[in-house]
């Protein structure tokens, strides 16, 4: 016991240790950050000295761990990776890269005083969702739009506006759940509606929609299974058929597209999600979605269809608590206006690029990235074909056929190098596959092969 109260009464204390930070030179970094990796780190000390498994770590060796700390606290949380899976769409690592135009203009935007409530032409008030509606209906065909947070608050605000205290009717092979965090079940309660679920997991028919109508029913749901499949047998209600069983009973149909495709993409031979615009040609009376899956821009929740309706939302008090922020919108407007020429979105937007970018460009790049890493000592490096996927709970069971380029490094396993490339000051996040790690060309840009090729350069 005493030899403990000894090792503690020796730890070094706080004011002691940021003396030392001056003297090592940490000068230009904020005194509370120093102060505060001080504390942890002694802190760290004496609890391994409670629990018996410290022998003393050496004052330099302390010093060591406080600059780390320091380093590590000083800078920004939220930062830049290179993404080497292959997923376009990752969840985890943002969804949607903006294009380098909307990114330009963000930046234009964010230091500067605009127009967002204002009428430049008369100098009176505006309205903030007038920057996208005309864009949106535009290139949906829509009667009328409006924009939110994201995707789930655009179900919720929906189903509040048109359907609250009333039953709203869903087939139960829709019943989706994405991303662990938005349920379809849960976010109808939320909204004030209550659900009733027809139909049987792989098996709906237009009587189960027909049969379950009563006075109470609000409108008729249908979701897009974004991120699986029902195979087998299986009988869906389709739009047509559901938009008739609307009509017969004066009930509104509304569709939670999910993705929000806007260009074309059966004509790249990827994938069959139905467009906005066909949803809208189908007669849905409302359709949302997301703005950062394949719509390929910021994240949002995007809302079209029938005027009546937009206009009850416009309404809903609860669009202030969903609302859209400045940086959001100029991002979307942006975006949106890329659309105006399916070949400028397909070239400028990086979700479209990536998806479709031809597989002998992404030979061409492997074998860069290949050349450019064969040349470190001790790297072994060989080009891959790959299977990645679009991710972002999208198109389920479309593959598309990549390269990678197949990475190990003499004495370090793959395990070690996974962890290293995560901890790079560019974080580089990538896969192992039998013992190597496996960087995904599709979704590196042109400068991400040269951050990976530092990162070997500095390793060897
Ligand atoms: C992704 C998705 C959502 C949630 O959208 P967020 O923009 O992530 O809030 C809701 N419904 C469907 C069908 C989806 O695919």
């Amino acid at each position: 016991m005493t030899d403990k109260n000894s090792l503690m009464r020796q730890l070094p204390k706080v004011d002691e240790m940021m003396r030392s930070m001056a003297l090592e030179g940490i000068t230009d970094v904020p005194a509370v950050l120093i102060k505060l990796a001080c504390q942890k780190e002694i802190e760290l000390e004496r609890l391994k000295i409670l629990s018996e498994e410290s022998c003393q770590l050496s004052k330099d060796e302390l010093i060591k761990r406080i600059k780390a700390e320091i380093e590590r606290q000083n800078k920004p949380h939220l930062r830049r990776v290179v993404n080497g899976t292959g997923i376009v769409l990752h969840t985890n690592l943002g969804r949607a890269r903006l294009s380098q135009t909307v990114s330009e203009s963000m930046k234009e935007i964010s230091g500067s005083y605009s127009n967002l409530e204002y009428h430049l032409e008369t100098g009176e008030r505006g309205s903030r969702y007038d920057h996208v509606e005309q864009l949106l209906t535009f290139l949906t065909g829509a009667e009328a739009a409006l924009v939110v947070n994201n995707n789930a608050a655009a179900v919720y605000l929906v189903l509040n506006s048109m359907a609250k205290g009333k039953e709203v009717i869903v087939s139960r092979g829709e019943l989706v759940e994405i991303g662990g965090a938005f349920r379809v079940p849960e976010i109808m309660t939320a909204s004030g509606c209550s659900l009733m679920e027809v139909g049987t997991t792989n098996k709906t028919h237009e009587r189960d929609y027909e049969d379950n109508i009563s006075e109470n029913t609000g409108a008729l749901l249908k979701v897009h299974t974004s991120n699986y499949k029902i195979i087998g047998f299986t009988e869906e209600v389709s739009l047509e058929q559901m938009k008739a069983v609307g009509e017969r009973h004066g009930l509104p149909v509304i569709y939670d597209l999910g993705s929000g495709l806007l260009a074309d993409l059966k004509a790249y031979g990827i994938g069959d999600e139905p467009t906005v615009k066909d949803c809208l040609e189908k007669r849905a009376d409302i359709v949302c979605f997301s703005g950062d899956k394949l719509l390929g821009g910021p994240q949002a929740g995007i809302i079209v269809g029938n005027a009546r309706y937009i206009n009850q939302m416009k309404k809903n008090h609860l669009l202030r608590a969903l609302r859209i922020d400045k940086l959001t919108l100029n991002a979307l407007e942006l975006t949106l206006r890329q659309y105006l020429s399916q070949d400028t979105a397909i070239e400028q937007i990086p979700t479209l690029k990536m998806i479709t970018e031809p597989l002998e460009r992404l030979k061409e790049k492997a074998e860069h990235l290949y050349r450019l890493l064969v040349k470190q000592p001790g790297v072994k490096a060989e080009v891959l074909e790959t299977e990645g996927q679009i991710g972002g709970g999208t198109m389920p069971g479309v593959n598309l056929a990549s390269y990678a380029v197949g990475i190990s490094v003499e004495q370090v396993s793959a395990d070690m190098l996974e962890s290293m490339l995560r901890n790079n000051s560019v974080p580089i996040i990538a896969r192992i596959w039998k013992n190597k790690v496996l960087l995904d060309v599709r979704t590196m840009s042109e400068e991400d092969l040269f951050v990976a090729a530092d990162f070997f350069n500095r390793l060897t």
